[in-house]
């Protein structure tokens, strides 16, 4: 049994059948002699019916339902904390198995919700601006544990049927655990189990460019890359991964990065005063990304705690997206969401909020799974 990475501490314990995507599962069940059907079966007990105790899922023989605790066990993820910001963005605490904790933000769109999930507890990217990246890496999070966000939102929150896209841009950098999102992206796209649409799933990276020719070779998820700058001076003074990694190489891996026809690469600019928000800076950022099918999110900073930087003014922001449009892109300001309860880019430190509502447990509805097959609707 492959052990994800940062799990180590549980090497040695029966495994957790939500980090296996269905394959991985039926292939378990196969080599202890008993039938692969049944990972299909307890596939849909966990992912359509939110319903996570071996005891709970009655299709299962008995004789099957009795043996399977001592050789396999599911996980937990235990939500311990929500809050609601003044627009209606929502951040939720869960609390890991070893008493770590992540963050995801529920962000609200016309028709449908939009669910901000962390791939890691922290980050060592140690990018200036992000608050996350001063925490450190804690560990990787297990693939049971990034898809569990949104399989458990599903089931336990009012707007859980209408989460419809998930952007993996909370704590943590997803390239830089690679392995466990390409497996929760395999088991959150499972037409057997979420069944989300990898088209409506989009992976952020700061510029791990080892990373980003095998995503778009294992998935079809979208891509976005946290841009930030124009020239590697800036860059590197604002993102260490720069060094390693500058904007040569990166820019030639997203060009090369394979997409259905439509889809474009995203390019995540935060706008930071006097740092990166000139004219001049507009338009060297123009003729870099030149011939690349994509959009650009133009995120004014987003101050937290100590940090060292400002949100340029209106007058700025504006006329940076101006030049942009001037070049025929499509730029687009994102506005900012959540940031009085730290929801927003770049704010969330896995600490939650010591005066944040604790959750009550779920009406009885929702815990016996009459969300079952709910598909999630066009909009
Ligand atoms: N590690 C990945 C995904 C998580 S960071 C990445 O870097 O892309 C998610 C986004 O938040 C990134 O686009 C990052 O540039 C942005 N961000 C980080 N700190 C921010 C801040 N203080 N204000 C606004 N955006 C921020
Ligand atoms: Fe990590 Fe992304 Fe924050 Fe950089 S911006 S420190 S990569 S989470």
């Amino acid at each position: 049994m492959p052990s994800p990475i940062g799990s180590e501490k549980r090497q040695g314990d029966k495994p957790d059948l939500k980090n296996l995507t269905l394959a991985e599962m039926e292939a378990f069940l196969s080599r202890l002699g008993k039938e692969k059907y049944r990972a299909r079966q307890i596939f849909k007990w966990l992912y359509r019916k939110g319903v996570d105790r071996f005891d709970d899922m009655t299709d299962l023989a008995r004789s099957f339902r009795e043996e399977i605790p001592d050789l396999a066990r599911i996980g937990t993820l235990e939500l311990t904390d929500s809050q609601t910001s003044r627009d209606g963005t929502k951040k939720f605490l869960f609390t890991l198995e070893d008493g770590l904790t992540v963050e995801s933000v529920l962000i609200r769109e016309k028709n449908h919700w939009t669910l901000c999930v962390s791939t890691q507890a922290g980050c060592r990217m140690g990018c200036r601006f992000c608050l996350t990246g001063q925490i450190g890496l804690k560990r990787n999070l297990c693939p049971g544990e990034i898809a569990g966000q949104a399989t458990t939102l599903r089931f336990r929150i009012p707007e859980g049927p209408d989460i419809r896209n998930i952007v993996m841009m909370g704590m943590g950098e997803p390239l830089d655990n690679y392995e466990n999102v390409l497996t929760a992206i395999k088991i959150l796209t499972d037409d057997s189990g979420p069944a989300f649409s990898g088209r409506r799933i989009t992976v952020s990276t700061c510029g791990l460019v080892p990373g980003i020719a095998p995503l778009s070779r294992d998935a079809t998820v979208n891509l976005a890359v946290s841009l930030n700058a124009p020239d590697d001076e800036t860059r590197t003074r604002l993102m260490p991964v720069n060094r390693k990694y500058p904007l040569k190489a990166l820019l030639a891996a997203c060009r090369a990065y394979e997409m259905p026809l439509r889809r474009r690469i995203t390019f995540e600019y935060i706008l930071m005063e006097g740092v990166n928000d000139s004219a001049e800076q507009a338009e060297k950022l123009a003729r870099l990304l030149r011939g690349i099918r994509c959009k650009i999110n133009l995120i004014p900073f987003n101050e937290f705690p100590g940090s060292e930087f400002r949100r340029p003014s209106e007058n700025r922001i504006d006329a940076f997206r101006n030049t942009l449009i001037g070049h025929r892109y499509t730029a687009i300001v994102r506005a900012s969401k959540g940031a009085d309860i730290l929801a927003a880019c770049g704010q969330l430190s896995g600490k939650g909020d010591p005066a944040g509502t604790v959750l009550t447990p779920p009406p009885r509805s929702v815990r016996n799974g009459e969300n079952d097959g709910k598909k999630e609707k066009e909009g």
